[in-house]
């Protein structure tokens, strides 16, 4: 038996990179997945690649609207709801704070912080109408430390870190368990834009994210994945508020 045999798991920003690692992992762990996000194309072929048990839905996070109704869909498709993954976020502008403009400012936070709030509240129902579940927030190793770039990014994944918290601890007696996972770099689309945007020779930008982990290299998605499903999983039943660092050493020293 799968250790998500019989859950639904509703996963943001599943199309790509490690929403889309969690979807793959989720399902080959038995659980049917529904992958939320605004890529069309690449969600539609996961979900077709996956078979059955999977199931695209265009929603952006940032429109209450749209979570709703995805969130909505899938219960009444899947007949409940489990497992909320609020992985869907962007990096942002990577200026300066003095040199950012509010919109550049809004638009991360509206996705990585406004997401999360909306994907909650309108699972959290669903979720205390099933008698519990869990929910895996994907904040990052610049929710717990800084770095001189991407001041709105931090902000947000600092906010994560602790909605995540508070959300632990209101909806414990629910039963659902609420933690956060901090990954270090990751490769996917979101690192592969990030060094781009450096400019310079793309194999020293590589080297030179790979030298930050004590273990020689960034990681990959299904590096995350692994957690997710380990968190969304009964194996997990007593781990609440918690932050998994999936990192390769980064926040060590
Ligand atoms: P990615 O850019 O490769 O993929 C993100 C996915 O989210 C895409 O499919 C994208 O279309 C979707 N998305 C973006 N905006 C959306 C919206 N408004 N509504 C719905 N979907 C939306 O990113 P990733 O590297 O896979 O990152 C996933 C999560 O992990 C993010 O929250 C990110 O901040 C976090 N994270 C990533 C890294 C890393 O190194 N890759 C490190 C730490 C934390």
């Amino acid at each position: 038996m799968g250790r998500l045999e019989g859950k639904v798991a509703f996963v943001t920003g599943g199309a790509l990179g490690i929403g889309a690692a969690c979807a793959r992992r989720m399902a080959e762990a038995g659980a049917r997945v529904a992958i939320a996000d605004i890529l069309d194309e690449p969600g539609q072929a996961l979900a077709r690649n996956l078979g059955e048990p999977a199931r695209y839905l265009h929603a952006d996070v940032a429109s209450e609207t749209e979570v709703a109704r995805a969130i909505a869909d899938t219960v009444a498709h899947f007949g409940h709801l489990d497992i909320l993954v609020n992985n869907a976020g962007i990096s942002g502008a990577n200026k300066p704070t003095h040199e950012l403009t509010e919109e550049e400012w809004d638009r991360v936070q509206a996705i990585n912080v406004k997401g999360v709030f909306f994907c909650t509240k309108h699972a959290i129902p669903a979720l205390r109408a099933n008698g519990g579940g869990s929910i895996v927030n994907l904040s990052s190793i610049y929710g717990l430390v800084g770095a001189p770039d991407v001041p709105p990014y931090h902000a947000s994944k600092g906010a994560v870190r602790l909605m995540t918290k508070t959300d632990a601890l209101l909806y414990a007696t629910d039963r659902i368990r609420v933690n956060s996972i901090h990954p270090g770099f990751i490769w996917t689309p979101m690192v592969e834009h990030h060094l781009a945007s450096l400019g310079g020779d793309a194999d020293a930008n590589r080297r030179n994210a790979d030298a930050l982990h004590p273990l020689g290299h960034i990681g990959e998605a299904d590096d995350i994945a692994w957690g997710v499903v380990y968190l969304a999983s009964d194996e997990a039943k007593f781990v609440t508020g918690s932050e998994l660092v999936i990192d390769g050493g980064y926040s060590c020293r």
